[in-house]
């Protein structure tokens, strides 16, 4: 694996196989990778003649400092995992490389999908979230993007962002990879002991409880009771949402057809958890 870590090299290095119309296929991360992470390598792998991993923390999507302070660093552990995957490229830029003093700071016109969820709780967030994929793809030019469906709705924005930039990439959502018990796979789950990992299963079986129980019509008590569910496991809940699986439009009477996703964004203490299910009818 070739490791980068300025702009310049990896635009040397990329251009090189392009010239050689090598396709390229790209996994943007912020590393303490887990086999979610592996499960975007390997779909890469398959898919495209180069495979990009990018490690970076983004410090303009956080909202909060704590959250920020906290995440967890596991190069060494990374670059292990990634060798093993097969990942070609691996990019390690430094804060100052991509965010240089004085460097100007975009605002992108998302609309109404970075008010709502995750965009309401963390305001800000999906704003630094462009300004780092932005500058990313500006830099990697993949021919795929590879990205996770456990955040859903970052999909939505970085779908939304590759538009409003006319970025000539085609965008790959991978499905969640979860733990036998259900629980998500996150870098966050590193942060939590070993009693609270298992509590944390109760996000998965709060979102199987909403498949089981949705009904065509009101369902606004099912998102209350599903709140109610994860708030009794002592988890505070910023949502459990109910939302048009295409526009993430809030639903209260569903018409029984329209697909639905279920998302939930909840803290076990300090350390905020989501996830999300596709609501797909008569499935
Ligand atoms: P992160 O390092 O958390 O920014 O995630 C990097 C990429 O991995 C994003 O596209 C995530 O959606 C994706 N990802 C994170 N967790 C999982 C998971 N459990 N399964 C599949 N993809 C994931």
């Amino acid at each position: 694996m070739i490791l980068i870590n300025t702009i310049k090299q990896a635009k040397k290095v990329l251009d090189s196989f392009r010239i050689n119309n090598k396709t390229i296929g790209f996994v943007p991360t912020m590393g303490a990778l887990h086999q979610g992470h592996i499960a975007l390598i390997k779909t890469c792998k398959k898919t495209t003649d180069i495979c990009i991993c990018s490690i970076f923390i983004n410090p303009t999507q956080f909202n909060n400092k704590t959250d920020f302070e906290k995440y967890p660093v596991t190069i060494e552990q990374d670059i292990d995992l990634l060798e093993a995957a097969g990942c070609d490229i691996l990019f390690l830029p430094t804060v100052k490389e991509m965010y240089p003093a004085n460097s100007p700071k975009w605002h992108y016109q998302l609309g109404y999908v970075e008010k709502i969820l995750e965009g309401k709780y963390r305001p800000g967030h999906f704003q630094g979230v462009c300004q780092i994929v932005d500058k990313l793809l500006s830099i990697v030019m993949p021919h795929i993007l590879f990205i996770g469906q456990k955040d859903y709705q970052q999909c939505m924005v970085i779908k939304k962002l590759v538009q409003i930039k006319q970025y000539d990439v085609h965008i790959e959502i991978v499905p969640t990879i979860r733990q036998k018990n259900g629980l998500a796979l996150s870098s966050r789950n590193m942060r939590l002991t070993l009693a609270e990992k298992k509590n944390a299963t109760n996000i998965h079986k709060t979102l199987l409880y909403v498949k089981q129980h949705l009904k065509p019509g009101n369902i606004k008590e099912l998102k209350k009771s599903a709140t109610l569910l994860l708030n009794t496991k002592g988890f505070k809940t910023d949502y459990v949402e109910i939302a048009d699986a295409a526009t993430l439009k809030p639903i209260n009477k569903w018409d029984g057809k329209k697909p639905l996703v279920a998302l939930i964004a909840a803290y076990l203490h300090e350390v905020r958890l989501i996830d999300n299910m596709l609501l797909t009818p008569g499935a």
